[in-house]
């Protein structure tokens, strides 16, 4: 797997290496295993699914920077695969996932990997998530209408959002891009990058 993303363009070796490390069918449910290591989105129950390893490998690449992460903050925990990877190249990884469902099977795959870094919580990442946090980085991993500026404040001074953002000034009205959102002393940048598919990102608990 490894191989194909450095083929398809994933430079950042601490991201591959990180990436290597996680074993992604203890991920997916056992009749899909078989499928774990494909270049494809599958399901995860709840009608979410699971990125796809390129798509987790280049969120990754551009919310690091090539920078060593304190902390990260993830939205859209899913099955807790992304988050695994974070917690290899992050010091403490904050996620946040609104269906109760994933919460909770997420917690039984990072508890099987026996990864501690992470701190897992129940919320609506759309909305004001009512902590102090202060991260270097953060990846949503839904796709947003619009930036999710309520959690603008949880990024320290050139911290990093990437997220999936319908970018309709384009010409390719409702197409998603993941869109990297710099909080530069100077204000706030915004950069436009790779087409993705993610599932909505959506507001309330479930
Ligand atoms: N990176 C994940 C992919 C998750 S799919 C993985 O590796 O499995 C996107 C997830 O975002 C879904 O689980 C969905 O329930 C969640 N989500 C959507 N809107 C959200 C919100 N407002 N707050 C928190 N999670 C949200």
């Amino acid at each position: 797997m490894v191989e194909r993303l450095r083929s398809e363009g994933i430079r950042d070796e601490v991201v591959l290496s990180a990436m290597n490390s996680i074993p992604r069918h203890i991920f997916v449910d056992e009749a899909l295993a078989i499928r774990a290591y494909d270049d494809s989105p599958l399901p995860i129950g709840s009608g979410q699914t699971i990125s796809q390893p390129w798509v987790v490998a280049r969120m990754t690449e551009l919310a690091r920077n090539g920078r060593d992460l304190d902390g990260v903050l993830e939205i859209g925990t899913g099955c807790g695969y992304q988050t695994a990877v974070l917690a290899q190249l992050a010091k403490t990884v904050y996620t946040v996932e609104r269906i109760v469902a994933l919460v909770n099977k997420a917690r039984r795959h990072l508890q099987s990997l026996k990864i501690r870094n992470v701190r897992l919580a129940h919320g609506d990442g759309s909305a004001d998530l009512g902590e102090s946090l202060a991260v270097d980085a953060i990846i949503v991993a839904a796709g947003a209408t619009h930036v999710p500026t309520t959690l603008l404040k949880y990024l320290k001074p050139g911290g990093r959002m990437v997220l999936p953002l319908v970018q309709n000034d384009d010409g390719e009205r409702g197409v998603q891009r993941l869109t990297v959102i710099e909080a530069a002393p100077a204000g706030i940048r915004e950069q436009v990058f790779d087409a993705v598919r993610f599932v909505p990102l959506l507001p309330g608990l479930a």
